[in-house]
């Protein structure tokens, strides 16, 4: 593929109303949609969070732990079939504004080893790419080879499939501005970084950690983590606010805007 591929990842906390189950944030699929088609990036991969879909039946039945017993069997079917309703409700809303989206199910084309990727079918993906498809995935149960079964975040998929794909851009939509020096929803002196980079990343990481409130900041701390062998790939990533108009939009045109920029660079002064 000689255009290099874009792959934007919309967090579950943008597309789903995380309080309540199985809720869909319509408004915004709707408008992100319309953003997407706007912008007309090609070749285009979208990767979606579960939100309020998958992960409440997830967690009832301990999917994430693997396979214990056969009453978690059902708990994968219902996991499964709760995102494909959500990437339904997606690949539809991008097919209203003109985008030959295609909904890929990552529990059938990934097998993971103890959480981590361990294989991908890749050509299905090549080749709808070659021909000017959007395939839409997501953060899905699927099947590992050590533990039985697995959750796969959408996090880790965006990572592993821009670096397989040879993407040179990675766009994170969340429901906040960007990387923070905190929480910025529980802490009011929080910092926007308008870029870091790998090195500062890290030392941010061991002050999170050293400090008291780690369980607090798992969400994000957990993507940077997931996004970090991309970044080391030199793929350009931007973390934006999905929930605020335009911020899509301009970052899949690689235009400036609110957010942080991962890079891997020397520290900036
Ligand atoms: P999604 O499910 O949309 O992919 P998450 O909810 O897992 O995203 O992670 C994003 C959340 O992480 C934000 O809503 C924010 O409250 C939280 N968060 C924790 N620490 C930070 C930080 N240092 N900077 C920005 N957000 C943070």
């Amino acid at each position: 593929m000689s255009v290099k591929l874009t792959v934007l990842k919309l967090g579950g906390s943008v597309i789903t109303n995380k309080e309540k189950p199985s809720t869909p944030n319509l408004p915004a699929i709707e408008r992100l949609a319309r953003e997407i088609s706007k912008a007309n990036v090609s070749p285009f991969v979208l990767v979606h969070g579960g939100g309020s879909f998958g992960h409440p039946v997830a967690r009832q039945y301990g999917i994430r732990e693997g396979y214990k017993d056969s009453s978690q069997i059902m708990g994968f079917s219902k996991t499964h079939q709760a995102m494909t309703k959500l990437n339904k409700l997606i690949v539809d809303s991008l097919i209203n504004h003109n985008i030959p989206a295609v909904g890929v199910q990552p529990s059938s084309c990934v097998v993971t080893k103890a959480g981590r990727i361990q294989s991908m079918e890749e050509k299905p993906l090549k080749k709808m790419l070659e021909i000017g498809f959007v395939p839409v995935l997501y953060g899905d149960a699927v099947f590992d080879s050590e533990t039985g079964f697995a959750i796969l975040s959408g996090d880790q998929l965006v990572s592993s499939l821009a670096i397989n794909l040879n993407a040179d851009h990675i766009v994170v939509g969340v429901d906040v501005n960007g990387l923070y020096t905190a929480d910025p929803k529980t802490d009011s002196s929080a910092r926007l970084f308008q870029h870091i980079t790998l090195e500062e990343l890290k030392n941010l990481k061991h002050k999170i950690e050293g400090s008291k409130v780690t369980d607090v900041t798992g969400g994000m701390l957990g993507k940077m983590f997931e996004l970090t062998p991309a970044v080391e790939h030199e793929i350009r990533t931007t973390i934006v606010n999905a929930t605020k108009p335009n911020r899509v939009y301009k970052a899949l045109k690689g235009e400036k805007v609110v957010g942080t920029i991962i890079e891997k660079g020397e520290t900036i002064a």
